[in-house]
């Protein structure tokens, strides 16, 4: 099977407010991402697409 690619299917880099840690996150994630240094919360899932609540420094197509 071929994965489908969705418009909306990015990744983005973003900037842990707490601990500036910098790391690319899926966003359209269906689980809540976390800040892989300090587990902060990055992302929530909001109905199949995610709420950035970190920095986005960059989007990554
Ligand atoms: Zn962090």
């Amino acid at each position: 099977m071929e994965a489908i690619k969705e418009p909306n299917s990015k990744f983005v880099k973003v900037r842990c407010p707490k601990c500036k840690n910098e790391q690319i996150i899926f966003g359209k994630a269906s689980t809540e991402i976390k800040c892989l240094v300090c587990g902060k919360v990055l992302a929530d899932p909001t109905g199949g697409k995610s709420k950035v609540k970190a920095r986005i420094l960059e989007v990554l197509e």
